[in-house]
């Protein structure tokens, strides 16, 4: 599926793009902007020792996240309790920051485990969490395998920030 950006913002998606095309230059784009911390830059608006929540670099549609543990592990039975708990409950602050930020009919929430299964970056695990509304399955998605989006990340990045509790 091909993406038509309706807005332009350079930095993140560059960065992003750059260390998925050389992976050589780093193990796991995820531990790499963890690495960074939380900031507009990364694209991580959430981060504790445990967890943290960042926008899809290649989001879905608006107000993509995604929840992932802080340590690089592939598998859902991988993480421990203490994991396991907290990745749950900052998938719950998520979806609260998306539910505050745009007000959606609805969230999908979930995860891909392993490659098959359509996990882009599979060797760390993530939860996606993306808010819906009625109907937007668009002329564009239907015909073109195209999405529209209607805002940029950095536009995302400050509505859930600012949602986020
Ligand atoms: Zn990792």
């Amino acid at each position: 599926m091909e993406r038509l950006w309706a807005t332009w913002r350079a930095t993140y998606v560059a960065n992003a793009t750059e260390s998925l095309r050389h992976p050589e230059a780093t193990d796991c784009v995820f531990c790499e902007l963890i690495s960074r911390g939380a900031s507009l830059e990364t694209g991580i608006v959430y981060l504790d020792e445990l967890t943290c929540c960042v926008l899809n670099a290649y989001p879905y549609g608006s107000g993509h996240l995604l929840v992932l543990p802080t340590r690089h592990e592939p598998r859902l039975l991988g993480l421990s309790a203490e994991e396991s708990a907290n990745l749950w409950a900052t998938a719950q602050r998520a979806v609260a920051a998306l539910e505050h930020a745009y007000g959606p009919d609805g969230i999908n929430l979930g995860a891909n485990l392993g490659e098959a299964a359509g996990a882009g970056i599979p060797s760390h695990l993530h939860l996606h969490a993306l808010p819906r509304w009625q109907g937007d399955t668009n002329f564009m998605t239907s015909i073109g395998e195209t999405r529209v989006l209607p805002e940029s990340l950095e536009q995302t990045y400050v509505r859930v920030a600012d949602a986020w509790e």
